[in-house]
């Protein structure tokens, strides 16, 4: 080694070191100046808050009327208006200032829904073979005797695009793109279920602009049981309205296969019927900052829930736990600064209705409105929380997370998409948005299927995740400052 490459050296070991010091100085800046806006009172509140939930049965309580006593809340029904009104009674005993807000939403209702093979290779003779599925919120209906089609079997937009319309005109159109369960599996239940939702909500319209009597899906979900996962989807208005629903993973995997060896013709019968839109509600329930009432934060889920089960997962453990938070922070006598604003939204399944109305309603105090959390993705055990936010704000929330992590809640992500589908406006408009991470792997066996049921909640589990709500919202709204935009 000659001298000038051992001095060379030394430059870039003294350059390598200084960079480490330099490193460790900032993550010492950054660590200290988040934990300066942390007073001890507020660290001790926090801990107070986060032991209280996890020992409170209260979201429980919540969650247990609102699937067994009130039961399914689909968009329009009694049901969710009597919700709506449990809510709101129960937010007003807590001791919360409580408003309804009018949302115009639609009003589709379920009716008959069967089909059977009549036509297929090897069938004996004078037998049907019975096919579950059930009708995709929205769908229009068949002829009351329902119709009578072949099938054809399509894995994707591109092959549908590939057969035509010689080869779909008068046909049932079957999707039968599959649920990655291993991609579940492994935690990404969520990415799994973006991939194969496309089908169910542009498949209708796709196989309708090809003249297809009627769509089908492949349900999206990762369950095993025969049950057939129904869902939203918009028709285009370029395409003709045709019945659209969905079929089971097992029976789609019979079609496919029997399609393969001849000719399928299904009977299919769907009628359910859309009604005039109805006025529904968003319930708001303020308890209000003790220095800057005007300062918002939103704690939220969705009130309205699919037909078929009784909405516990999705999303009445989200509403329960926004409850929870407000109802902690009342109980132990804690005063925030800002406004903890729960918000019980309408209509996030079938329209959005209840996050738009919102949206139009108050976008001048958006200025104002600090973070809005929303829990919609069930009630596993949450690991932490993401927060769609600048970086700058994102590192302010990290003496949250250390508070969380005594109940393995300690992982905070800094994500690149609004946390939820009906804050979705609200941070299209710049409000940083959160949710709680939770363990979702099993959450898409039981969505939108008659098994959404209480008994798929852990009681623990649904404290962990108020605990998380509970937690986020009175740090944020206890701050010195609002988070920075
Ligand atoms: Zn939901």
């Amino acid at each position: 080694m000659t001298i000038k490459a051992a001095s060379a050296n030394r430059s870039v070991l003294a350059a390598i070191l200084s960079a480490i010091i330099t490193a460790q100085a900032n993550a010492q800046e950054s660590e200290i100046k988040p934990a300066d806006l942390y007073s001890p009172k507020l660290i001790t509140e926090m801990k107070q808050l986060h032991n209280a939930a996890l020992s409170s049965d209260y979201a429980y309580v919540q969650l247990a009327h609102l699937c067994n006593n009130i039961g399914p809340r689909l968009s329009g029904s009694l049901q969710a208006q009597q919700a709506v009104q449990y809510v709101a009674a129960e937010m007003r005993r807590i001791g919360l200032d409580v408003r309804l807000e009018k949302v115009m939403v639609p009003h589709w209702v379920r009716g008959a829904e069967t089909g059977e093979l009549v036509q297929f290779a090897g069938q004996a003779p004078n037998t049907t073979h019975k096919i579950v599925l059930t009708a995709l919120g929205g769908s229009v209906e068949t002829p009351a005797e329902g119709l009578t089609a072949e099938v054809v079997v399509v894995d994707s937009f591109d092959h549908l695009a590939s057969l035509g319309r010689g080869k779909v005109a008068g046909k049932v159109v079957l999707f039968n793109a599959r649920f990655d369960k291993q991609m579940a599996a492994q935690g990404f239940a969520l990415d799994a279920y973006g991939q194969a939702v496309a089908y169910r909500g542009a498949g209708p319209s796709a196989a309708a602009r090809l003249g297809a009597a009627a769509s089908l899906v492949r349900s999206v979900g990762g369950a095993d049981y025969r049950l057939p996962h129904t869902g939203g989807f918009g028709y285009a208005g370029d395409a003709p309205k045709i019945p659209a629903a969905a079929v089971t993973a097992e029976d789609a995997d019979l079609i496919a296969y029997l399609v393969a060896q001849g000719p399928v013709r299904l009977h299919l019968t769907l009628t359910p019927k859309t009604l005039p839109d109805v006025e529904s509600y968003n319930v708001i329930a303020d308890l209000k900052g003790s220095e800057h009432p005007e300062q918002v934060i939103i704690v939220s889920g969705h009130l309205d829930s699919w037909d078929l089960g009784t909405g516990a997962l999705d999303d009445g453990a989200g509403v329960a736990v926004a409850m929870q938070a407000a109802q902690l922070i009342k109980r132990l006598g804690f005063r925030p600064k800002r406004t903890i604003r729960v918000i019980a939204w309408m209509n996030e399944e079938n329209g959005l209705m209840g996050g738009r109305t919102y949206a139009e309603n108050h976008k001048a105090e958006f200025a104002n409105h600090v973070a809005a959390i929303e829990s919609d993705l069930g009630a596993g055990h949450p690991v932490g929380f993401s927060a769609h936010i600048n970086s700058k704000a994102f590192e302010l929330l990290r003496p949250i997370a250390r508070v969380l992590e005594s109940s393995g809640a300690g992982i905070i992500r800094q994500s690149q998409n609004a946390e939820g589908a009906d804050v979705w406006p609200l941070d299209t408009a710049g409000v940083p948005t959160l949710a709680p991470i939770q363990d979702h792997r099993t959450y898409f066996n039981y969505h939108h299927t008659a098994a959404d049921t209480l008994d798929k909640v852990v009681p623990r589990e649904l404290a962990e995740n108020a605990a998380v709500v509970a937690v986020l919202a009175y740090a944020i709204a206890s701050l010195p400052e609002p988070l920075p935009r």
